[in-house]
């Protein structure tokens, strides 16, 4: 099977059976074997902009590539583009202490993208580093690869996971996966985000609900309006306040409305 960023057609010839669990664990993942090298985006010390982490200094290691394309997603110029560095588990380490001894200890490392679960292989051997160093761990991640979670679940410490129904990303739905991450995740601290755009349907909240119930009714659920720099789409949070937050209220014990605030602050 080949697949190149932005050939949305040939996924959709590969991945028309949304009743299929995700093929998406046999989508060519060229650096996904490579346990000692990887392609990052940026490595940088600012504070956390979504969920219930919001304000908190974090260093953030900004993988390269996913295994989505969302239309709201901040990164797709530079996935497009390839702009990402190659870096050795040395590199990636040590740029991480710097941060650290510079800017003062993180409330904890965010491993975000891209996708950091297209780099598994190099999550194995670069979170019990992080661990053994005495760093907090923080998944940032769409929720997509349950196994390659299983593989380094037990260095996590809190796992920000998003839902991802197609009416928001204008993707495909992740159902099967998502569950089945979950049921995973749940053995960390996680909680749950789903992006709220202008699209997203009743029913695909209805169903992200759901969801989240079946397997834990506690588990924080976050509904972030698509924000951008000028601000929050007004539709978005029309839609959450007058309909999707009192549906997730019903059956959901821990529901928040957040926006994305680093974009508003203006920081990375
Ligand atoms: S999952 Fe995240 S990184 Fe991947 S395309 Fe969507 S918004 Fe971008």
């Amino acid at each position: 099977m080949s697949w190149e960023f932005g050939d949305k057609e040939k996924m959709k010839e590969n991945f028309n059976d949304n009743t299929i669990d995700p093929i998406v664990h046999s989508l060519p993942t060229p650096n996904s074997q490579l346990r000692t090298h990887t392609e990052i985006s940026e490595i940088f010390s600012s504070i956390q902009g979504e969920g219930p982490y919001l304000g908190v200094k974090q260093t953030f290691v900004r993988f390269g590539r996913c295994n989505m394309h969302c239309h709201y997603c901040d990164e797709l110029e530079k996935m497009k583009e390839g702009r990402f560095q190659t870096l050795s588990l040395e590199e990636v380490f040590s740029q991480i202490k710097q941060l650290s001894e510079k800017e003062g200890e993180p409330h904890s490392v965010s491993l975000t993208g891209g996708e950091p679960l297209f780099y598994t292989s190099f999550l194995e051997n670069l979170l019990p580093q992080l661990k053994q160093a005495g760093l907090k761990t923080y998944l940032e991640t769409n929720g997509t690869l349950p196994k390659e979670l299983e593989r380094v679940i037990r260095y996590v410490d809190i796992v920000a996971m998003d839902l991802k129904p197609a009416s928001s990303t204008l993707d495909r739905d992740f159902w099967k996966a998502h569950e089945a991450f979950l049921k995973c995740a749940v053995r960390q601290e996680v909680f749950v985000k789903v992006v709220v755009t202008p699209e997203t349907t009743a029913s695909d909240i209805e169903r992200s609900v759901e969801l989240v119930k079946n397997i834990q009714p506690r588990i924080p659920f976050i509904l972030q309006p698509q924000s951008e720099a000028i601000g929050i789409s007004v539709k978005a949070l029309s839609l959450i306040e007058t309909h999707y937050f009192e549906l997730a209220k019903k059956f959901l014990s821990d529901v928040r409305i957040i926006p994305q605030m680093h974009k508003i602050w203006g920081v990375r």
